[in-house]
């Protein structure tokens, strides 16, 4: 008999927290991850050690859901990391859910990852032809896998070997019972920054974690290095050489993915979506009574519009905080109906007004074409769609969760065809050279989703598909 099997390998774009003697590491690391659940709803774990043993608790769900205050006080210890993750359809497994937690001979390791590792089938394909079993659909795993192969155990050199062996973004957490270890890819992908509380040290991808945990940043984890903090205090070390022009920062985390209150590779989140609203208003002006934006992730470009134009800045949408990110949900279907949970229009707003509405981007175009239906029934006598980013027109291979080219109508269709599938009277987008417009050295970050022009080498992995289809159909012989 045959039987097939595949593997998912899930895109993920996650939120990582992890505390080096801060006081109790369980409690601190919950309140981190609490203020990065925007960086991921579907899974969340917590590892810590009290230097002797290590213990953890993860599970499906809202941070809310996975950790209750009984569940904290299970977990003793002054070390730990925790993560929160978002992943693509089909791979919602507890056994994807990290940190990933494996024996090793020479004892126990955590592992928590954000990106996306452009070589993982290949070293996957690898470690199983040699004999090696995993456990998990994540590319992450594979690092656990060349952490425990005997070529490269020789601590600590070995960390640093091991992560030179990975392509693509990777910010990574790791732990032993006794030390915590940051690391972020040579190209500078995804954001994660140092902190210092109580006299300790705090890791986090967004900086916004560390205001909320009360700890102080102190500096980036600098691409290509690997921070160790142990009983000794902190040690840096190169893995890799990060020449500055391969530096590759995602432009996304900051059109969209960090929160405002964020400073993500040294800009805050809020500042530069305000700038970006102000370019769209000289590039697209329009005449009109108001600007609204889609909450939460149009708001601060829609308060740049306004300021911009100098239109006045109105509330349009009433958003309810307790329906999830629409985008999270697998079918189409599933994600249009939810968009009416997530925001009703104030018809006292809009009837009657010539309105633009800005919002961060079109993915899909679901979402967009939905609110635009409702400002119509709502009464806007025209209706004006301005997008903070440029046609989002490929996929990402470093750990954003965008679709493939068929599904995004920014590849599909000229702007003049998005808009007349939206049903909007106008709509204007944010130029590339506006997106790269605030920062000082533009050539330091990655806008392939908007470009094309993928920083390294992805021509093995055209499409989520091929992602997700790492093992090949399998004949079994039971
Ligand atoms: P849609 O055009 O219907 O696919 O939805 C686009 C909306 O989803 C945008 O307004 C963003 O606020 C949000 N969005 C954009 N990119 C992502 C992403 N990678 N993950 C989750 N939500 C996203």
């Amino acid at each position: 008999m045959q039987r097939s099997i595949t593997t998912d390998h899930p895109k993920e774009s996650c939120g990582l927290f992890g505390v080096y003697d801060v006081g109790t590491a369980a409690s601190s690391i919950h309140r981190g991850l609490f203020a990065q659940q925007h960086r991921g709803q579907e899974g969340s774990g917590i590892v810590v050690s009290d230097g002797e043993k290590i213990r953890s608790i993860k599970g499906l769900g809202l941070i809310d859901e996975v950790f209750s205050g009984e569940s904290l006080a299970q977990l003793p210890g002054h070390l730990g990391i925790g993560h929160v993750r978002y992943s693509t359809t089909g791979s919602d497994r507890i056994q994807n859910v990290q940190p990933l937690v494996v024996e090793c001979v020479d004892g126990i390791w955590a592992v928590a990852h954000n990106g996306n590792l452009t070589n993982a089938r290949k070293l996957r394909r690898m470690y199983q032809e040699s004999g090696a079993i995993f456990q998990t659909s994540t590319d992450s795993e594979v690092l656990v896998h060349l952490l425990a192969d005997p070529m490269y155990r020789s601590r600590p050199r070995r960390v640093a070997r091991a992560l030179h062996e990975l392509e693509g973004a990777f910010s990574f957490l790791l732990m032993t019972k006794n030390c915590v270890m940051a690391a972020r890819d040579p190209m500078g992908f995804r954001p994660l920054s140092i902190g210092r509380l109580n006299g300790g040290y705090v890791f986090a991808s967004e900086t916004c974690a560390l205001a909320q945990t009360g700890a102080e940043y102190v500096r980036d984890v600098e691409p290509g290095e690997l921070v160790v903090v142990d009983a000794a205090g902190l040690h840096s070390s190169r893995f890799a050489e990060c020449p500055t022009d391969r530096l590759a920062q995602c432009v996304f985390e900051l059109v969209y993915f960090a929160r405002p209150d964020s400073r993500v590779f040294g800009y805050n989140a809020h500042e530069i979506r305000l700038q970006y609203g102000m370019r769209l208003a000289e590039e697209h002006p329009v005449d009109a009574d108001i600007v609204i934006s889609v909450p939460d992730s149009g708001n601060d470009a829609a308060l740049g519009y306004s300021r911009g134009s100098g239109i006045p800045l109105d509330f349009g949408f009433i958003r309810n905080h307790y329906v999830g990110r629409t985008f999270i949900m697998p079918e189409q279907r599933d994600r249009a109906s939810s968009v009416d949970m997530k925001l009703s229009v104030l018809p006292e707003t809009v009837s009657g007004k010539r309105v633009v509405v800005v919002d961060d981007s079109i993915v899909r175009g679901t979402t967009c074409k939905r609110r635009v239906a409702c400002l119509r029934e709502a009464g806007a006598s025209e209706i004006h769609v301005r997008v903070s980013c440029p046609p989002t027109a490929n996929p990402c291979f470093y750990g954003i969760d965008l679709p493939t080219h068929e599904e995004l109508v920014g590849a599909q269709m000229s702007v003049d065809e998005i808009r007349e599938f939206i049903g909007a009277d106008s709509l204007g987008y944010l130029s590339q050279e506006g997106l790269l417009s605030p920062f000082n050295n533009p050539e330091h970050f990655c806008a392939a989703c908007f470009t094309g022009n993928y920083p390294s080498d992805v021509s093995h992995m055209k499409g989520k598909e091929a992602l997700e289809a790492s093992a090949p159909e399998l004949a079994l012989d039971p």
